[in-house]
């Protein structure tokens, strides 16, 4: 590998905010315009720096949402309430905002188009979007192999690129499946009660161990933990099951 272009992913560069799209009321999608971007893989984040005036800094990882076939770069940034950066991310910054970036990071949580075998994605809040820039990327790219996605929200205001996910195919028209489940308050009418994933959610909504599907699972660290373990109860193979963590969190 190019040895500036190593050096350019360790880089901060400069990033102006170009737009902002509201997910729910707590989220929303920040469209960057970074001078130079090399583009990315499906999976990969970027760390974002914030300075204030004082030259006070404050630097947080976020994954990339968009597509790399997309014209743009998109994070999808979740308020944690009290925290130093995400509020201002997904609530206060207006387009015009200069922040910088650095990036494309991560080289294990990633997917490849030129990958054949089936895809089950999990994900919990807004680990889901990594996962998003993968399924993206799937359908832009109409990729044959099955892929399916495993979303765990906490109620249904709460879920992310919801008009999106709703448009995922019937698995018997297309490749990829998204289903939706709720820890905290269901749907009117759903018959599942809400509760955290377990055991019966993975036989029904996970691809079957003897597909041998590539497994990527993220989330808040105690999510991860959970569905890791229930993966491999369900015998699934160990080394085909890679994971993001996104820190402390609620499920
Ligand atoms: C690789 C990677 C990718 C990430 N991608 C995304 C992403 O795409 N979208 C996104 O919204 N976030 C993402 N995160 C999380 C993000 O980096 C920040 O941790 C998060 O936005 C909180 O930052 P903050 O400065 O607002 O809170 P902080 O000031 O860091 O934390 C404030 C308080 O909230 C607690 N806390 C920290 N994180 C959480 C949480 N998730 N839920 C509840 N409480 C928390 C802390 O323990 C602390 O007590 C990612 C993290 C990693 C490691």
């Amino acid at each position: 590998m190019a040895r500036t272009a190593v050096l350019g992913r360790l880089t901060w560069q400069s990033a102006t905010l170009e737009g902002v799209r509201r997910e729910t009321a707590t989220a929303r999608t920040l469209t960057l315009a970074v001078r130079g971007w090399q583009g990315h893989k499906p999976g990969q984040h970027v760390d974002v720096r914030l300075t204030a005036a004082g030259g006070y800094t404050a630097q947080r990882a976020y994954s990339i949402a968009s597509a790399p076939t997309a014209d743009t770069l998109e994070l999808t940034v979740e308020a944690t309430p009290g925290g130093e950066v995400s509020p201002f991310l997904a609530q206060m910054a207006e387009p015009g905002v200069a922040l910088e970036v650095r990036g494309p990071l991560g080289g294990w949580f990633v997917w490849s188009p030129t990958e054949q075998q089936p895809v089950q994605l999990i994900g919990g809040g807004s680990g889901v979007v990594p996962l998003m820039s993968m399924l993206r990327t799937h359908r832009a790219v109409r990729h044959p192999s099955t892929m399916w996605l495993l979303y765990s929200a906490r109620f249904p205001e709460a879920v992310l690129f919801s008009h999106e996910l709703a448009a995922a195919g019937d698995p018997a028209d297309g490749a990829d499946r998204a289903t939706l489940v709720y820890s905290r308050r269901s749907p009117a009418g759903d018959a599942r009660q809400p509760h955290r994933i377990d055991a019966r959610d993975v036989a029904a909504h996970v691809l079957a161990p003897e597909d041998a599907p590539r497994c990527y699972v993220c989330g808040p660290t105690p999510f991860v933990e959970a569905v890791i373990a229930l993966l491999l109860l369900a015998g699934h193979d160990p080394e085909l099951i890679r994971a993001e963590r996104f820190g402390a969190g609620r499920t």
